[in-house]
């Protein structure tokens, strides 16, 4: 029997300049309640976690930072973005910058900080990789090499790692880098260098990186304490989600890009979908079986979709009326997981 509670944080970010300030979400924060509204419509919903939009990134890491605790004690952990483009993932990761100093800094470099804090015994190595999935296929982002000898073409691609199911059942993409780490400045210029190699090579490859899901690992070992000595270990994945929006066909048409924007909505849907569906079933108690197989998404998160691991969503939603068929949507992804 499943029945994982997942940690659903729902995060209202302020209005931004460019999208219409006519507002659809109202919260009524005693109640726990999101009311949307647009013309006639009127949908509800209820979530023990709201942050609204003046609620800043220590707010929300101080909901999510259990987890991190969780992880240096030994179990798996996992912390998602979810939501549209623009909605505000990559700043609930990140927030402006990497910096360390930086009071805006995201989940990600909080963490960081949180696991160097608590990295008392000289026993404990860490080690991190990143990748990301993007139409079905996974690149290693911490693939630096520069490809001198190749075409142009080939220089810019990053190298895609094949998936391997184990003889334990669990999943792992072959070849797939790690870096030892030993502090925390170390650590997240890893994770600038690897989202420069995003950036960069997204951008030459012509996709957008929000097209994509990136997933940043951190990995514990340890040996544990007491008279029967063995290693503890345990992995921590802070993951961006590719953004979940589903664009009308009108859209669609006038693209000149169509087909490719197809394959990469059909792709981007179909993990998402499988993701949900995963996430529901952990947190189902009449359920028994939760079905990763469906996407490498899940595949390769296999070891963080367990009845031990913890697992909290962030799903960020943006208060504009232009947003209000997404933010429905998002919402009810939110509310099958609860
Ligand atoms: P996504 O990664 O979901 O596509 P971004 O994180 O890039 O969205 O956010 C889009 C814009 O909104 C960015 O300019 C970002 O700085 C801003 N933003 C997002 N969330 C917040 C927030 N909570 N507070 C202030 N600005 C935000
Ligand atoms: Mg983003």
């Amino acid at each position: 029997m499943l029945g994982n509670k997942i940690n659903i944080v729902v995060r209202i970010r302020p209005l931004i300049p460019t999208e219409n300030s006519k507002g659809c979400v109202k919260l009524m924060n005693k109640l726990n309640q999101l009311l949307l509204q647009k013309e006639f419509y009127q949908v509800q919903f209820k979530f023990d976690n709201i942050l609204s939009k003046n609620q800043g990134q220590k707010s929300l890491f101080n909901s999510v930072s259990y987890i991190v605790t969780y992880f240096m004690v030994g179990l798996n952990g996992t912390i998602f973005a979810y939501g549209q483009t623009g909605a505000g993932k990559t700043y609930s990761v990140i927030g402006e910058d990497c910096n360390l100093k930086d009071s805006n800094k995201g989940v990600l470099p909080r963490a960081i900080h949180q696991i160097f804090q608590s990295k008392k015994e000289k026993s404990f190595r860490l080690h991190v990789s990143f990748y990301e999935i993007y139409c079905e296929k996974i690149y290693d982002l911490f693939d630096f090499e520069d490809r001198k000898e190749k075409s142009t073409k080939d220089k810019y691609k990053l190298k895609e790692l094949i998936l391997k199911e184990g003889s334990n059942g669990s999943f792992s993409a072959e070849g797939l880098k790690s870096y030892e780490i030993n502090t925390e400045e170390e650590a997240l210029l890893l994770y600038e260098k690897g989202l420069a190699n995003r950036a960069t090579k997204a951008s030459l490859m012509n996709k957008k990186s929000s097209r994509s899901h990136a997933i940043f690992e951190i990995y514990l070992e340890k040996e544990s304490k007491g008279d029967k000595k063995h290693i503890v270990r345990s992995k921590l994945r802070i993951v961006d989600l590719a953004g979940s929006e589903k664009c009308s066909l009108r859209n669609i048409y006038s693209l000149k890009n169509r087909d490719k924007y197809i394959k990469e909505l059909t792709a981007i849907n179909g993990s998402l979908s499988s993701l949900g569906q995963c996430i529901s079933a952990l947190a189902d108690p009449k359920r028994k079986h939760v079905p990763f197989r469906n996407s490498k998404l899940t595949k390769i998160l296999k070891d963080s979709l367990e009845i031990s691991a913890k697992i909290a969503l962030i799903i960020c939603i943006s208060p504009s009326l232009d947003s209000y068929d997404e933010t429905v949507s998002t919402l009810q992804f939110a509310d099958r997981a609860k």
